[in-house]
């Protein structure tokens, strides 16, 4: 019998990331839990390795904090059980661009930007001399929307959807599958936590009906998954404008339009 991989999850205390490890437990695969609630987490791993009967661990971390994630980043290396991993943990902005201090500027970059960047590092390797494993990052499909008005948080989710389009470039010649799993308005705590009342917006998704929408492009295989997108084929065509943009790059000299006229 082939044993099914564990699945590590950052942010796993609540939200999407509490409904991701719901659903692995469900499907049989021991998980490892990442976030700072070391309570809520333990409960969360009580009632799954009781209802599922998986073996879950819970790894407290910090993932803004360098020696917390460097612990996450070794045991994503050393850990050969570990054959998918969830980089979920995020946070969402409060205010606009003008009333951002340093602090919260470094601190959502670090969470939203370096960290899944370094724990997909640390795994990567592993992974394509396996010739397999899965990494899934959420996005949001505010990484498309500079009018909302959210610049910091849209730009380090346009990050995660770029990363995730460069690293399935790299990385699936090898066996390795990306996801990109991009999110609209969800209800979670994460608008709670930016100051936000979910209730203000004219809709919003329940976290179950997002995360089995993310599962069944999983299940697909699908580079990109958009929950809330109900007409394809506008990534497609989002996909052949930018190809075509690409097409008509031509790096020798500046556009016609731009050169000095005599
Ligand atoms: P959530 O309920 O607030 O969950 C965020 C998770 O991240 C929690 O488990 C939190 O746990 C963890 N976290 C926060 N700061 C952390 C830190 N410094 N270190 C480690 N873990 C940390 O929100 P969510 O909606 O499920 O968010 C999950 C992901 O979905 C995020 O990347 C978010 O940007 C994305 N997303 C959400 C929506 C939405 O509308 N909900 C839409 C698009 C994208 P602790 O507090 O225990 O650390």
């Amino acid at each position: 019998m082939t044993s099914l991989p564990t699945v590590l999850i950052t942010g796993a205390s609540s939200g999407i990331g509490a409904t991701y490890a719901e659903r692995f437990a469900r499907r049989g695969h021991n998980l490892v839990l990442v976030a700072r609630d070391l309570a809520r987490m333990q409960a969360l791993a009580a009632r799954l390795q009781q209802d599922a009967g998986v073996k879950v661990d819970v790894l407290q971390a910090d993932l803004t904090q360098a020696a917390d994630l460097a612990r996450v980043e070794a045991r994503l290396r050393d850990d050969d059980q570990i054959g998918i991993l969830i980089n979920n943990a995020g946070m969402a902005q409060s205010g606009s661009f003008v009333h951002q201090s340093a602090d919260a500027i470094d601190q959502l970059i670090a969470l939203n930007a370096t960290a899944p960047t370094r724990l997909a590092a640390a795994v990567a390797p592993r992974f394509v001399r396996s010739g397999g494993g899965a990494i899934v990052n959420i996005g949001s499909v505010v990484g498309f929307a500079p009018e909302f008005g959210m610049s910091i948080y849209g730009a380090s989710k346009a990050f995660v959807l770029f990363l995730s389009q460069g690293l399935n470039l790299e990385l699936a010649p090898s066996g390795v599958y990306v996801q990109a799993v991009l999110p609209a308005a969800t209800r979670t705590e994460i608008w709670e936590r930016a100051g936000i009342d979910i209730d203000t917006l004219a809709e919003s998704m329940e976290v179950g009906e997002l995360v089995d929408a993310a599962l069944a492009g999983f299940d697909r295989r699908e580079l990109v998954t958009i929950p809330p997108l109900h007409v394809a084929g506008r990534w497609d065509s989002l996909e052949s404008a930018r190809l075509g943009l690409m097409s008509d790059i031509r790096q020798a000299h500046a556009a016609e339009r731009y050169r000095p006229h005599a």
